[in-house]
């Protein structure tokens, strides 16, 4: 398997047509793979928005006060409203907001972006990145994934991960089928669509190295089930179940 950056992509603008200017700057091939970093759907869709759009409420203040006080850092409650907004549930509010987005990806501030952002504070995640990755795979008649850079619990460090994808199922699903010892494996489905995009976060990098789209050539998913199932419901999230119900204390 190959992950090519798509050279060439100018700094993206609100109503740019991305999928044009993929299709203009590489060839893609049937069986190619497209993942799109979410900056630059948010961009193109005019995601960005300014502090002082936010008129933080009293959960935000209150919020914000809290994690001063935890961090010693000022924390500004027009972010911690804009955080909220664009939120769905808190699964923390202090040291750190942690958000499960309106469709389903749980992540630091709900994915809220200030890097690569020119002319903006803010870089809100695309409304709907399953819809985008759809309009995206219709265009370029190739699945497609939508990516953000996000951490993980247990963790240092981030990854790239899926918050939307089309045209493919977003894991493989190896239940039924057997190990090297004939074993059968019950409970084995791969999240395809977080592997290639951490893949892809490799080559897009992070900073200021302008590849914010990849292709991912002569993968493919094989001979195997699929499943959509990629965000946990809070039912079946014990982890995100004990974190709600977990109260920070700073005892240092
Ligand atoms: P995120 O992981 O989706 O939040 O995206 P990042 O901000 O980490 O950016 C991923 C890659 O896209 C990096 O190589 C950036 O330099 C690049 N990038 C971000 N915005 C733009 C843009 O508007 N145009 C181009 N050409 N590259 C961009
Ligand atoms: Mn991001
Ligand atoms: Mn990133």
């Amino acid at each position: 398997m190959e992950v090519i950056a798509v050279p060439g992509l100018p700094e993206i603008r609100p109503g740019d047509d991305l999928a044009a200017l993929v299709a203009d700057r590489i060839d893609l091939r049937p069986d190619d793979v497209v993942v799109v970093a979410s900056t630059v759907v948010s961009k193109a869709a005019g995601r960005t928005a300014s502090l002082s759009d936010f008129e933080p409420g009293e959960r935000a203040r209150e919020i914000a006060d809290r994690i001063t006080a935890l961090t010693g850092e000022a924390k500004d409650p027009r972010f911690a409203q804009a955080v909220i907004e664009e939120s769905e549930a808190l699964v923390l509010d202090a040291p750190f907001l942690l958000a499960k987005t309106r469709f389903g990806h749980v992540t630091v501030n709900a994915g809220i972006d200030r890097s690569n952002v020119p002319e903006a504070d803010l870089l809100l995640l695309p409304e709907d990145p399953g819809a985008s990755a759809q309009a995206l795979h219709e265009a370029l008649d190739v699945p497609v994934i939508v990516s953000d850079t996000s951490g993980r619990p247990f963790r240092h460090g981030q990854r790239g991960v899926a918050v939307g994808w089309a045209g493919m199922p977003a894991s493989r699903d190896w239940r039924g089928e057997a190990d090297r010892d004939g074993r059968e494996l019950g409970v084995t489905v791969q999240a395809v669509v977080d592997e290639l995009a951490a893949a892809s976060n490799l080559v897009a990098g992070e900073g200021g190295g302008g590849t914010p789209v990849t292709v991912i050539r002569d993968w493919s998913f094989g001979d195997h089930a699929g499943s959509d199932e990629l965000f946990r419901d809070r039912e079946a999230d014990l982890v995100r179940q004990a974190l709600e119900d977990w109260t920070y204390e700073d005892d240092s």
